[in-house]
């Protein structure tokens, strides 16, 4: 009973308005844009058509995803989707991940699948020939990686863009154990569903969310949700980071499931060292 009542106070305490928030109407057009087409941020060529609404559960769950819209065709045809089980891999060099995140003014979006930590410009991530930005880091439950056939409680996404606009995100497994002063951060601020909140004075550094160990599985993949681009360059971090059972909690507590199941590897080859 006591624990039933811990995690409604949570869920409260994740669920009510910060008094930090801003309305979307009221930020600056490029986040008013996110909001409205969560995925936009990393797929800008669809920016002007309106994209037909997808969820995870009932008739617009993932297994509808390339009916709801023509320009998510790839979400029912693409043969390199994500996510995937990494169950097999080919032993190999692999370019490190050469991450350089800086404290960064925290901003979150509730886009209403996921919670968005937003981030400015400065935050890059080199792996091998391949420069990329961090443009955000958001959220699944449970994971939408699965490792030898099972998934982890949760999955952070880390979504980087080169210049020229090519993908690469860095997947980080979460388990429960130790409680997370960095999730706790975010949690204590997510905003309500399609609004954003830039607490005053709060700041995040973005390898607060990585693992200390940074070997990775390597392959290429999609976005994991709609319209399913494909051409994105997977790094999962074998390595999981660790929340608390009652921050497990509160995120369900408001996402019960936000994870497309996994995708056929088909001719694909996963790497790492
Ligand atoms: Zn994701």
């Amino acid at each position: 009973m006591k624990k039933l009542l811990l995690s409604t106070a949570l869920l409260l305490v994740f669920t009510a308005p910060s008094h930090a928030e801003t309305k979307a109407e009221h930020s600056s057009s490029h986040h008013k844009e996110e909001v409205k087409n969560p995925t936009n941020s990393a797929t800008k060529e669809h920016a002007d058509h309106k994209q037909s609404k997808w969820g995870y559960t009932g008739k617009i769950a993932a297994p509808h995803w390339g009916k709801l819209d023509k320009s998510y065709t790839a979400c029912k045809m693409g043969k390199m989707q994500s996510p995937i089980n990494i169950a097999r891999y080919l032993e190999e060099e692999v370019p490190a991940l050469e991450s350089h995140y800086k404290e960064s003014p925290l901003q979150i979006i509730n886009n209403g699948h996921s919670i968005e930590v937003v981030f400015g410009s400065g935050n890059t991530l080199k792996v091998g020939n391949m420069s990329y930005e961090l443009a955000q880091a958001h959220f699944h439950t449970p994971s939408e990686h699965y490792l030898d056939g099972a998934p982890y409680p949760m999955e952070i996404h880390l979504v980087h863009k080169t210049k020229e606009g090519k993908l690469g995100v860095v997947g980080v497994f979460l388990k429960v154990g130790a409680h997370n002063e960095t999730i706790e951060k975010i949690w204590q601020n997510v905003p309500a569903k399609g609004k954003i909140s830039k607490p005053d004075g709060l700041t995040i550094t973005a390898s607060k969310l990585l693992p200390e160990n940074k070997y990775y599985y390597k392959y290429e993949g999609s976005l994991t949700t709609p319209p399913c681009t494909e051409g994105v360059n997977w790094h999962i971090l074998k390595a999981p980071i660790e929340i608390s059972e009652a921050q497990l909690r509160a995120f369900q507590g408001v996402f019960t499931v936000n994870a497309r199941p996994i995708q056929s590897l088909n001719n694909r080859t996963i790497s790492a060292k």
